[in-house]
């Protein structure tokens, strides 16, 4: 699903010898010489089916995945096999719990996240059940029904998602672990998620792609009283350091930065020495000579009884939804469109207390007013979706700090996001009711027929609970290509008018009345 300028840079980048691939997604691939194979539709028998006369070593490349680069470019975290068995042994051995009955894979495998519930059951002989992500309560019918999922890894963007719909409160079958990571977990969305799955223990996982997805948990046998939770201590083979910025270790209790060091290290960043080279530096502490540490840029401390805790960023790296992303390309990209001159992007929170981006851009020439929806579209083709803000100001000027650099907190003060649209009410009996509908997820009273889904306030996420709900009201499945290309309810109620016509056409009359009375027109 990324946009096609973003693959085309990654495939450059990493030149694989082979992609594999699937038939239906071949035309939204970049046209460049990659051998290709479809795994649904080549066929294999042509093939030997003898081993592959083929060592792999411990310092050996097991996988390159992307990540948002500050410099306008999304940069190849580079892992080891030597890192990622670590890390699995590690898994298997820390977390007996998941066994028996294997887990359900339902983040992407673009995330390194995936890893604990993809390969920790299989390499114990356990089964996995892939599944596309579950973001809404359904997740807790499905694994109900399933009955055999021992382990789920999510994210706590996943916890807020899935439990905002409050509708279905009955605690779920058991899950023995519940390893939950990617960004800071709070005691509230842990407390959230053990009234759904109460025989659960809870793990909160912390790790940067740089390190092999976890190397410092914390195991939640009871919620602690603060907050948020700790990260609790480093996983085997990993040293944890935390260091001031003269590269001296701080005393309990003082603020420093968390740097990691040990057997999960990426070798660093594909094709970026230079990167490589600032983020990976020598380990002063180390007595083998050439190990490295990774300068994480996460802010930490040590708690009284041993255990870390995380206290945001050093940086412009911030997590939306799980996602994580460098403000810096996101500006890098705005600045780059020729109707803009320069601009900032911040996180700011939504009326429904959400994080979201917000962007402030300095035309290319003062006069001009810049179409909002211009600037999304724009981005669109160049970013995934979670990076484009979810408002756009424009501004005359930057507020300066004294050293001259952009006054992110003044631009605070720039006002809030306005709706862009002037409000148009719904008149069809559809837009009523999608209007109804888009009332409760974005959690708005007036919405006008021309207003957009995504400057409302909107994200994928949100759009995966509006296409469940259009399809429990209307019993058509919309795809979030069609949210994203149809973002206002005029334009989505045609495609639905006319999708809905299509069906009435296939079925009984009796059938198409029944619809109707049951859809109220
Ligand atoms: P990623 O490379 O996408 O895994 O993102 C890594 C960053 O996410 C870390 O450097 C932290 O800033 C943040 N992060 C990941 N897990 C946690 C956690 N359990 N608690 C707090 N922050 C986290």
């Amino acid at each position: 699903t990324y946009p096609t300028e973003r693959l085309t840079y990654i495939l450059e980048d990493s030149r694989p010898a082979l992609l594999l691939t699937q038939e239906p997604v071949l035309d939204q691939l970049p046209a460049i010489a990659i051998r290709t194979f479809c795994l649904d539709s080549s066929p294999l028998d042509k093939y030997s089916t003898d081993n592959l006369n083929h060592v792999v070593g411990s310092n050996h490349l097991a996988y390159v995945i992307y990540t948002s680069g500050s410099t306008g470019m999304p940069k190849g975290v580079s892992i080891a096999h030597g890192g990622l068995s670590n890390y699995l042994h590690w898994a298997s051995t820390a977390y007996p719990m998941a066994f028996p009955q294997g887990s359900v894979v339902q983040l992407p495998v673009v995330f390194d996240a995936t890893i604990t519930c993809l390969f920790t059951p299989l390499i114990a002989g356990h089964s996995i059940c892939l599944q596309p992500a579950l973001m809404t309560a359904e997740l807790f019918d499905f694994v109900n029904i399933q009955q055999k999922i021992s382990l789920l890894k999510i994210t706590p963007a996943h916890i807020d998602m899935v439990c905002a719909d409050g509708s279905k409160v009955e605690p779920c079958a058991k899950v023995a672990l519940t390893v939950i990571g990617g960004e800071a977990l709070s005691a509230k969305q842990a407390n959230t998620w053990l009234s759904r799955f109460p025989e659960t223990l809870i793990v909160n996982e912390y790790g940067p792609t740089e390190t092999v997805v976890g190397c410092c948990i914390y195991r939640a046998s009871d919620v602690p009283k603060r907050a948020m939770l700790p990260i609790g201590r480093p996983i085997a083979n990993t040293q944890i350091y935390i260091l001031d910025e003269s590269i001296n270790p701080v005393p309990i209790g003082v603020t420093g930065e968390l740097y990691i060091a040990g057997d999960g290290l990426a070798r660093g960043y594909l094709n970026r020495p230079d990167l490589t080279a600032e983020k990976f530096i020598p380990n002063p502490f180390s007595a083998s000579a050439g190990t490295r540490m990774y300068k994480s840029g996460d802010l930490a401390r040590y708690l009284a009884d041993g255990n870390i805790e995380c206290l945001g960023r050093t940086d412009g790296q911030v997590k939306i939804r799980g996602f994580r992303i460098e403000l810096g390309e996101i500006e890098i990209a705005l600045g780059a469109l020729p109707q803009v001159r320069e601009a900032s992007v911040l996180v700011r929170e939504d009326p429904q207390g959400d994080k979201c981006l917000v962007a402030y851009v300095l035309p290319s020439t003062p006069e001009i007013q810049i179409p909002l929806q211009l600037l999304r579209t724009a981005l669109l083709q160049k970013l995934p979706e979670y990076m484009v803000p979810a408002h756009f100001i424009q501004v005359s000027h930057f507020p300066l700090t004294l050293n001259g650099k952009v006054d992110r907190k003044a631009l605070l003060a720039f006002g809030t996001p306005d709706r862009g649209t002037d409000y148009v009410a719904p008149s069809t009996i559809t837009e009523n009711v999608l209007a109804k509908i888009w009332g409760e997820i974005l959690q708005l009273d007036k919405i006008g027929i021309q207003d957009d889904f995504f400057e409302l306030g909107g994200h994928s996420l949100l759009a995966v609970r509006l296409i469940t709900k259009i399809h429990d009201t209307f019993q058509i499945m919309l795809t979030p290509r069609t949210v994203f290309e149809s973002p206002t309810i005029e334009a989505l109620g045609s495609i639905l008018e006319a999708l809905i016509l299509e069906e009435i056409g296939k079925i009984s009359d009796e059938d198409a009345i029944s619809l109707m009375n049951k859809t109220g027109g």
